[in-house]
């Protein structure tokens, strides 16, 4: 038997347990200082931007392709498993083509992905009007259709995921802060908080933003900052477009996500901390000019009530690509899966093997 602490419990730590636990030979633990998915992740919408992203090769695509991989049958696994609904949404992505001059690098993509064995359309303006008559159009060169991406809702994921990794054994302890880890030899051999000391066999760091000062306790680096992203709920009287076709639509970085009972999230700015603060303030300016190019390119926003205004922090790498899935230095029995920026929520599937890969000793596939 092996001990595994995982600790951290946002998308990342609740998908590692939930594969993990799934294996005969480990007991998994999990140790978060709050509830789960009460981090980045409940700040985010969950859109999984795979086969409509520019990445198209490296271990970049490589993680993405085994995301959306295991995306399509986890959701209905867990839903079966659980009993819990994760609500998504599979009607696909809209991205809006302003730029004539970006249009050969979506072409040139969708050749790419096509070889890939994934589906890009390219669709005219008068297309993209009919498909979804709410938006403006005005500017639009093209419509980028991407119908194998799908968004889903984080915090009802990580509580299936949670309730799953149960169901096969995993323990959870909640609101217990890790404060340190017991070490020999180069080797953590317990992982503690204020009322409890975990014995572990290996430990896997899933605690976003936490992890620097969860690296530090262990003599190590771990150089994160967090970069600030505001959203806006909204409802409006009845839906958007067509009540049959309601994909995510973005333009100029701006996500439309449908999120059922006539309500849509509108998201998210993203702001650096200036060269003064460790932790970057909410800019409203930064939020009113996201929801100005919303309404730009669905006009009806405008007439839409307000609901809720939110925030979150994303844990991004300085100096280096996200996300961070690797020992920790000066000690061999302990992983980082950390440092997702962006994509947290899309690629929690692939990093949760990266770490499996890990612990049974073979190549991790991405
Ligand atoms: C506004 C916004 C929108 C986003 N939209 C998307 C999106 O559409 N798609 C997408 O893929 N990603 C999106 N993201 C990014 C995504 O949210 C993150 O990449 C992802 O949630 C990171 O997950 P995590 O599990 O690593 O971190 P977190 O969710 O932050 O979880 C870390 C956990 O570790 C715990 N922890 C920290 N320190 C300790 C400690 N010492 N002891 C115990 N527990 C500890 C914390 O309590 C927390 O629960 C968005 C982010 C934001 C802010």
């Amino acid at each position: 038997m092996t001990r595994l602490v995982v600790v951290g419990c946002g998308i990342v730590g609740a998908m590692v347990a939930y594969e993990l636990s799934r294996l005969p030979h480990l007991v998994v633990t999990v140790i978060d200082q709050q509830l789960p998915g009460h981090g980045a992740t409940g700040a985010a919408l969950g859109i999984l931007m795979g086969v409509i992203s520019q990445k198209t090769k490296g271990r970049n695509w490589r993680l993405r392709e085994a995301s959306l991989r295991r995306y399509q049958t986890l959701l209905p696994e867990l839903e079966a498993l659980t009993g819990i609904s994760i609500p998504h949404n599979h009607q696909g992505i809209l991205s809006l083509c302003t730029d004539p001059e970006a249009l050969p690098r979506w072409e040139s993509l969708q050749a790419r992905r096509s070889r890939q064995g994934w589906p890009l359309e390219i669709w005219s303006p008068q297309r993209v009007q009919a498909a979804c008559p709410h938006l403006s159009g005005a500017g639009v060169v093209a419509g980028i259709y991407s119908p194998c991406d799908r968004q889903i809702a984080p915090k009802a994921l990580t509580q299936a995921l949670v309730k799953g990794a149960q169901q096969y054994g995993a323990e959870f302890i909640f609101n217990h802060p890790v404060q340190g880890f017991d070490t020999t030899d180069g080797r953590v051999t317990a992982v503690t908080t204020a009322a409890d000391r975990y014995p572990a066999d290996a430990v896997v760091i899933t605690a976003g933003l936490g992890s620097t000062a969860l690296g530090q306790t262990l003599g190590a680096q771990v150089p994160l900052g967090p970069v600030l992203g505001q959203g806006i709920r909204v409802r409006v009287p009845a839906p958007l477009g067509n009540d049959n076709f309601q994909p995510v639509i973005n333009s100029h970085d701006v996500h439309l996500v449908p999120l059922g009972g006539n309500e849509y999230g509108v998201a998210a700015t993203v702001e650096f901390p200036t060269d003064m603060e460790r932790q970057p303030q909410a800019d409203p300016t930064q939020l009113e000019a996201m929801w100005q190019t919303a309404v730009a390119y669905c006009p009806a926003l405008a007439h839409a009530t307000q609901l809720e205004q939110w925030q979150g922090l994303r844990p991004r790498p300085q100096g280096r690509a996200a996300p961070i899935v690797e020992p920790l230095t000066g000690h061999e029995n302990v992983l980082l899966a950390t440092g997702h920026y962006r994509n947290g929520v899309f690629l929690a599937p692939a990093t949760a093997q990266q770490v499996q890969a890990h612990l049974l000793g073979c190549d991790p596939r991405p």
